[in-house]
Parts: C-alpha cells; structure tokens; sequence
C-alpha cells in the first residue's frame, strides 16, 4: 500500500525544505547512499503519532515565467489534487504576496483540505503578523518556526486528522524490497510511444504476463517472466491498451513517473526520435538520474528518420544527455518491433550487474589499485572493503577517517569499470575502523 500525500507547496524561501527537515528530523531521516545522488529527493516518508506520510515538497515546481514552467506548474496542481493534505507555507515576515495570493486562489477551488503555515515565526513578537493570512481565505494560520522547531507539533497534530483511516498502521513492505524481482520503469513525455512499446514487449511469444496491484495507489505492475527470471515493469496501468484512460493526467503525471522510477531497478527513458531529445526530455533525464536510477535510452519511432537525422540524433543525444554519463542507446520501433528484441538481452545485463558478487580478494584489489593511482586527499584512506551485499551491488569500506564525497565518487566509478558493472546502481557503505 502506499502510503497517503501531504504535498507541501509554497514560493520560493519561505521555507518549505526547512519545513521538511524539520519533520522528518524528528524520527530518523533515511540518509540515501548512493553516491550518485546530487540533488534532493522531492519526496520523503515520514511518521507522527504512529501516523504514515509521504511528504511531497512541490517546491521546483511552482516557478512562474516561461511556458515550459505553465507545465511544471501543471504538474504541480495535479500533485496538489493527488494529495489528501496540502500544507501551504507562507512567510509572516513578510507577509502576503501577490504570488502567494495566486496559489491561495488556486488552492480554494481544490477540495483538498488546506493547512496555512506561517512560518518563520520565531518568538513571540511575530506573532500578530499571522493574522494577515487570514485573507488568504483558508481558514487560521498555524504560526510556526520550521527553523527553531516551534509550533511544529500542534500543527502534525492537525495534520494526522486529515489522513485517510488506517494511515496509523505500519506500512506494508513495498513489492519493490522482495530481492528476486528486478523492476523496470518506461518513461517518458506523452505520445513519444510507451504504450506502443509496452504491448510490444508483452506481445512478444517469451512473456508470459501477469498483473498484480503495484505499491502507487491504483498502480498494476506488470510481471514478465524472462529467461532470466520475472522482471516486474512499474505502474502499467495506463500503459495496457485497454486501460489506457486520460493518460497524460492521470497516469503519466511527473510525480506518478518519479514515483516508479523510484521503485525501479532500471529506468527505459523513451524519446521520439522524429522530435530529438527536447528540454522536457532533458528535464525527465535529469530527475530519473537524481534518484539514482540508471537509464537506457530508447530512440523510437526510429523508421521513421532518414540518415541525416539519424546522424544528427546521435550528436543530439551525446550533448543534451551527456550529464548521463554514457547510457546504452537503443534505437527501435516500438510500432514495427524492429530493435525491440535487443532491449531483452539490455535488460538481463542489467539484472546480472544488480546482481553480481565479487569475491572480496578482489573487491580490495581494485581498490588498492584505485587509491595508489590517485590518493585520498589528508591521507585519508580505505584499509579494507569487502561487498557486503547484492542487488544492488554495496560495498562496505572501511576507512581511517572520512572520506570526500567526490572520492568515494571516483571509488565508485573505478569499481564500475574493473567489475564491469554497467549501469546498475551501486551503494558504498563508510564504517570508521573504530565504529
Ligand atoms: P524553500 O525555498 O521554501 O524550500 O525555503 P528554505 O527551506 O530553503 O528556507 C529559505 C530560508 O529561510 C533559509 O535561509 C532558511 O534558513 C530560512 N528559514 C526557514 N525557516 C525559517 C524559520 O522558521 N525562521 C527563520 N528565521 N528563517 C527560516
Ligand atoms: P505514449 O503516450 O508514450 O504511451 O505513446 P503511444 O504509445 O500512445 O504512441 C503515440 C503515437 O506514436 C501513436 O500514434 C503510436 O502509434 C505512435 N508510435 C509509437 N511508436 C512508434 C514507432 O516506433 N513508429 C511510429 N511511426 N509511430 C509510433
């Protein structure tokens, strides 16, 4: 089951990330390992009084200005419709804004139940300043300091009696922890042909298919059975020919896309080909990348391009996706088939790096090697690392003091290549020698 949404919307500095910090501080925040996780998560589980939530900071999304952000901000509204509680944070020191106004306008003509958070209250001097909010239209204002932790409690005791029953129960183990099943997400703008490919691959004579819910309310995930074992695609729902219903809202939100690809092994970005790799792709790709997922690109639609734009895509892709690093490139066509077979084998290659094990003699080996080409900086150093456990590959290190973020990087990448490990994700664990 998944778990209810608070989505928390606001302009920018009024302290939504401080917000959320604030809440999750509270219990223990889950500190992602990944070395290759640059940016925030946009979305964060978190629990008061026995109550579960997953909190969503809209934040990113709620620019004005040039048409590209009209869309983001669409996706902001839905992610606001999809929620059972919306916190809106305004900031009493300095007071209402036209912007905030605009969202307020927005945010009476929702059903959604509100909360208006005026934070940065500090002491008690700001205190009359909340009144103003009132205008807003949505009832009292919760007067808080996000930064000090005051007034945060009273309002996670409003908050719990909007969620749905049974939000005070343990949540169940999501499907993606069960170890066996490698989860495979298809994303990508509308139209570009995920529903196309999707049938495709589960037409084919080798899948034998079968639905059961996913772990995203309403979500089917979809279970083929390959020569590699069951790999399950994520949130099918809209992608199945008969259930594809008022797809580009309902099922191919962004927030919905990023929720399975957070549930994902594997993320298949698919670009249209005949269009190039456009901003929005760019801006999918990035956001897939920040949660740590690899990605396979899939050109589609492929037949339809001469060798000129054949040619020119390849260079389009190497300069607008290069932050990937280099991604496999299939070009295919979902509509004809041609190509699709090639994704199979792509697939099983990425399934056996998720799984690999290296024997720890050579996991230190690669190491050494790694750290005698290019030293830690402070003589900081990895005495000994061991892989503590598959799926995704992690390995443990064992260091005598801290290491840089940006070493354990090269650590990462230098593993990468000496196992040929693909894309697959990889964990790195620190442990001080004394720990
Ligand atoms: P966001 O852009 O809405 O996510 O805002 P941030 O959480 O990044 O906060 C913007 C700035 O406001 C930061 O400098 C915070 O330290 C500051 N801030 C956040 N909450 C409070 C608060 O309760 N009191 C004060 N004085 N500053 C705050
Ligand atoms: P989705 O919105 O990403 O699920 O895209 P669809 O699968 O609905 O495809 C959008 C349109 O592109 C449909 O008209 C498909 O028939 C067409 N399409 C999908 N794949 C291909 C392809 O490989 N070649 C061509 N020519 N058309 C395709």
């Amino acid at each position: 089951m998944s778990l209810p949404v608070v989505a928390i919307v606001g302009r920018p500095n009024v302290g939504k990330s401080t917000m959320v910090n604030r809440i999750i501080g509270r219990r223990e925040a889950i500190v992602e390992e990944r070395p290759g996780v640059t940016r925030d998560r946009k979305a964060v589980d978190a629990e008061w009084l026995g109550y579960h939530f997953t909190l969503l900071d809209t934040g990113g999304w709620m620019a004005d200005g040039d048409a590209l952000d009209d869309k983001v901000s669409q996706q902001s509204e839905q992610a606001m419709r999809e929620a059972e509680v919306i916190l809106f944070v305004v900031d009493s020191t300095v007071g209402v804004t036209p912007e905030d106004e605009r969202v307020a306008l927005l945010l009476r003509r929702l059903a959604t139940p509100v909360l208006v958070i005026a934070n940065k209250v500090d002491d008690a001097s700001h205190e009359a300043a909340i009144w103003e909010f009132m205008g807003l239209g949505l009832g009292e204002p919760f007067p808080v300091s996000a930064l000090h932790g005051k007034g945060t409690g009273d309002l996670l005791d409003a908050l719990i009696t909007h969620l749905p029953e049974g939000s005070d129960r343990e949540p169940e183990e999501p499907v993606s922890d069960d170890p066996e099943l490698f989860s495979v997400s298809l994303v990508g703008r509308p139209n570009v042909g995920k529903s196309t490919l999707f049938n495709r691959l589960i037409g084919e004579e080798r899948a034998v298919v079968h639905d059961r819910p996913g772990t995203t309310r309403d979500a089917i995930d979809t279970i083929v059975e390959t020569q590699t074992g069951p790999i399950r695609f994520v949130d099918t729902a809209g992608m199945r020919r008969k259930a594809k219903i008022d797809e580009d809202t309902e099922y191919y939100s962004l927030v919905r896309a990023l929720k399975a690809v957070d549930e994902s092994d594997v993320s298949l970005l698919i670009i249209d080909a005949t269009i190039g790799v456009t901003h929005q792709d760019q801006r999918l790709a990035e956001r897939v990348d920040a949660a740590g997922c690899p990605i396979v690109v899939l050109l589609n639609k492929w037949e339809l391009l001469n060798t000129e734009q054949r040619e020119k895509i390849g260079d389009d892709v190497e300069r607008k996706l290069g932050f990937l690093g280099s991604p496999p490139v299939l070009r295919i066509s979902a509509l004809s088939g041609k190509g699709v077979n090639r994704l199979w084998p792509e697939l099983q290659q990425a399934v056996g790096d998720y799984r690999t094990r290296i024997p720890t003699r050579d996991v230190n080996k690669s190491i050494r090697s790694a750290q005698s080409a290019q030293p830690a900086p402070g003589g900081a150093r990895v005495l000994y690392a061991t892989q503590g456990a598959t799926d995704p590959p992690t390995f443990t290190l064992f260091v005598n003091r801290e290491l840089p973020k940006t070493y354990l990087r090269y650590l990462e990448r230098s593993l990468r290549e000496d196992f040929n490990l693909g894309s697959t994700p990889i964990k790195l664990r620190v442990r001080k020698r004394n720990d």
